[in-house]
């Protein structure tokens, strides 16, 4: 080659070239993104996030969780929830956006899963003590007594006030089974607003998929093996902009006697919930449907499990029965691939 001023000239806007491609792809891929650990809401969360605003959304999101789980958690003496709970039967309590939101739609799905999920649990969670120091399986008698006061019937809640009442003082809710769908949600609306266009947000198993991954490719969210600890799947199942949320038993339990109790309730026995499922996983546009769904569907059991979510627009669901039988529901677009040959799809005639 001669090294002529037109030459080098060529020379220098193809190298200009090769970096601004290298610079495109190493800003397109798994490196640009921000992942960021942390304890909230009683759990593990993990925000991965690409793009020019990652940190601030980051933090903001942080800063919401925060507030959220002050609102609503049943273990903060002065969260709005303890305080509902504490004037039970005596006086409605106001309420921030947010509370009525999440009670509002709770309310939704104690009714659309007929008492399955009741957030008026939560003597009956507090009297076994699961998640928490000291569980202990708990006197039958005990368990009736308290049984009589759960009924969801019984929240009141006035949209003009924005209040909330419980008409039984012996009444005390819970939104641990919901208020995990909003928080994702809420921190889906902080990406966005932050002009993210790439990021999985996981809230404790909570799972928001934020448009596709750096390479374009969709994300891919692993399905735990109920029966293995943590890491091991049972199938996987490909996303864009969607929530995928699992309730299992394998969560949160102790054991006793040789036993395992877990932390999903069953309102009619006021013990851990037994039916036919090990895992219900909701696909959903958002998260807080996917999570007022997943632990009622859970209880349900998979005949009237699959029913409902048949029946519901713009929801689908996966569930893992105890036979190792896997049923996706019919409307599911997604590609769901099984990795583990223990286990086998299943059909049934609705
Ligand atoms: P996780 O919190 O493990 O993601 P879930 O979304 O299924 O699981 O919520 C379980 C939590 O919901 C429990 O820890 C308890 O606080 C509450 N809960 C348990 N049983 C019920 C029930 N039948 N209805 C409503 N909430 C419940
Ligand atoms: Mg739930």
């Amino acid at each position: 080659m001669v090294f002529t001023v037109e030459n080098i000239l060529i020379l220098i806007l193809i190298i200009i070239g090769i970096v601004l491609a290298l610079i495109f792809i190493y800003g397109n891929n798994e490196k640009s993104y921000i992942s960021r650990e942390f304890y909230s809401l009683g759990t593990l969360n993990q925000l991965k996030v690409s793009g020019r605003n990652s940190n601030k959304a980051i933090n903001e999101s942080i800063k919401k969780l925060c507030e959220i789980d002050n609102k609503m958690s049943v273990f903060k003496e002065d969260s709005e929830i303890s305080k509902i709970n504490k004037y039970a039967g005596d006086q409605a309590r106001i309420v921030s956006k947010d509370t009525y939101y999440v009670i509002e739609k709770a309310i939704k799905y104690c009714s659309l899963s007929k008492g399955a999920f009741d957030i008026t649990i939560r003597p009956i969670v507090g009297l076994w003590g699961i998640g928490k120091e000291g569980a202990k399986v708990p006197n039958i008698n005990e368990i009736k007594e308290k049984l009589r006061a759960v009924n969801y019937k019984d929240i009141v809640i006035d949209k003009k006030n924005n209040s909330i009442f419980l008409k039984n003082e012996k009444q005390e809710i819970d939104v641990g089974g919901i208020a995990k769908g909003f928080a994702a949600d809420e921190v889906r609306n902080i990406m966005l607003k932050n002009k993210i266009k790439s990021a999985l947000i996981n809230l404790g198993g909570n799972i928001f998929a934020i448009g596709t991954k750096g390479d374009g490719t969709e994300w891919i969210v692993g399905i735990q093996n109920p029966l293995k600890t943590r890491g091991e799947f049972v199938l996987t199942i490909n996303v864009i902009n969607k929530s995928v949320v699992t309730s299992g038993s394998y969560e949160r339990y102790f054991e006793s006697g040789g036993k395992r109790f877990h932390h999903i309730i069953n309102p009619s026995t006021g013990y851990p919930s037994e039916s036919d499922i090990m895992s219900a996983t909701i696909i959903s546009d958002n998260s807080i449907d996917g999570d007022g769904l997943s632990t009622g569907v859970y209880i349900m059991g998979v005949q009237k499990a699959m029913k409902l979510i048949e029946e519901i627009k713009g929801i689908d669901a996966i569930f893992i029965t105890k036979n190792k039988e896997v049923y996706v529901t019919s409307g599911l677009s997604a590609t769901v691939t099984l990795t583990n040959n223990e286990f086998s799809y299943k059909k049934l005639d609705l």
